[in-house]
């Protein structure tokens, strides 16, 4: 038994938990994997497994039931969120992005708002969180779009960047600045938009290195009328929920990279035992054991620490922000470093398409720079220690 099959068992999931468990890797293993390669290449949005995953109901598990879920354990979702992103990061980035987008309306709109929007997510609807903007990467604070208040009704003007599922999402949590409040931290608001509203357009979608099949679009909004009943919370309170709702979406941002590094340290430990050279496997090697030993034990190593930051969470604390970034900071530095060195030690065949070894490089890098650039998370882990 390898640490990892160890690691598994150790895991006490529930009963319940372990049938949603085996039913996921069935769907990834025999619907969402076989796929992964097709849709990477063509960069065709892949909805034979989105649907697949809606098959299975797995909006539901973050969903309170009174809002049409069944929810289940944060580190379950998690444990889901990795066995989809190991089979297909795309369709990984897809599932998580639902939980990033509507997470903030779960916990922080009202009944009535939770009621009216939520059940269709639950049955399998898309969510996009659109934050960024040319003037608002790193520092989303420069952002610009404007919403202005017009009686029982929101006007928003301005455009978004990079957002993934912008151009599929039933519900986008979009964040902008209420015209009536000056200060420019102060002014940031958020509501929910509805897909198919007047003067909601999607203008670009990029050409991505990796991820090639998850959407990551340009929106514009041209005097988009929005009830204010979809606003959440008060004017101004938006940047407390964006950092609020960044804290919660980092751990997933991690699951979902682990799941890149779980795939690459699979194939690496498979090439690893088949490639003979020298008369050799190329594992017997004791610079394949040293380098072998480094990355598994990294990868175990976080796992660990993402699902105690998942019990963190669940015992009710509300502060676990730097616990959360250094979940995504190392989750994401080992799905980059696990992916270049599965394609060295995959040799050339590792540069070639015919292993995904190529592919799960391409599809690692990003998670170094969104939901916060890994600098940004050293930033944030560093500070932490200043002594006051
Ligand atoms: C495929 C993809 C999907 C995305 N999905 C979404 C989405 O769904 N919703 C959304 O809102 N956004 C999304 N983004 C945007 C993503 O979160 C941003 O790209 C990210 O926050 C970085 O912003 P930026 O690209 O403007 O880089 P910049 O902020 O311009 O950063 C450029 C470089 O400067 C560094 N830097 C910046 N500030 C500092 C600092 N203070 N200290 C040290 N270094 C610094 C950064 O670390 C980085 O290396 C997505 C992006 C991509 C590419």
């Amino acid at each position: 038994m390898t640490i990892f099959d160890q690691f598994s068992k150790s895991r006490n999931w529930k009963e319940e938990e372990r049938l949603v468990l085996d039913q996921v890797q069935r769907v990834a293993d025999e619907v969402i994997a076989p796929k992964a390669a097709a849709y990477d290449k063509t960069g065709e949005f892949p909805w034979d497994s989105v649907n697949a995953v809606n098959e299975l109901g797995l909006n539901a598990i973050f969903i309170p039931e009174e809002f049409g879920g069944a929810p289940m354990r944060l580190r379950l979702y998690l444990e889901v969120v990795e066995i989809i992103s190991e089979a297909c990061a795309a369709t990984g980035i897809i599932y998580a992005t639902n939980y990033h987008g509507m997470k903030p309306l779960i916990d922080m709109g009202t009944d009535e708002q939770r009621k009216r929007l939520l059940p269709k997510i639950a049955e399998g609807g898309l969510g996009a969180l659109a934050i960024t903007e040319a003037t608002a990467g790193s520092d989303a604070t420069g952002m610009k779009t404007r919403f202005t208040p017009d009686g029982d009704v929101i006007v928003i003007n301005g455009s978004k960047l990079f957002i993934s599922n912008g151009d599929v999402a039933d519900l986008i949590l979009l964040f902008g600045k209420w015209s009536e409040i000056d200060d420019p931290k102060a002014a940031i608001s958020v509501l929910v938009l509805e897909k198919d509203t007047e003067g909601f357009s999607v203008i670009g979608k990029e050409e991505k290195m990796g991820h090639r099949a998850s959407s990551t679009c340009a929106l514009s909004f041209d005097n988009v009328r929005v009830p204010r009943a979809n606003l959440i919370g008060e004017p101004g309170e938006g940047l407390n929920i964006l950092l609020a709702s960044l804290n919660k979406s980092r751990p997933s941002v991690a699951a979902h990279a682990l799941g890149i590094a779980r795939a690459a340290f699979k194939d690496l430990i498979a090439y690893s035992n088949e490639r003979v050279q020298s008369h050799r496997k190329i594992i017997e090697f004791q610079a394949s054991q040293f380098k072998i030993a480094d990355l598994g034990s990294e990868l175990v190593m976080t796992e660990v620490w993402l699902h105690y930051v998942a019990d963190l969470i669940e015992s009710g604390s509300d502060d676990y922000g730097v616990e959360a970034s250094i979940a995504k900071m190392r989750g994401s530095d080992i799905a980059m470093r696990m992916a270049i060195e599965c394609v060295q030690f995959h040799g050339g065949y590792g540069y070639c398409a015919d292993y995904r070894a190529e592919r799960l490089m391409r599809d690692a890098k990003i998670t170094q720079i969104w939901e916060g650039a890994n600098e940004i998370h050293r930033q944030l882990i560093g500070r932490s220690f200043i002594e006051k």
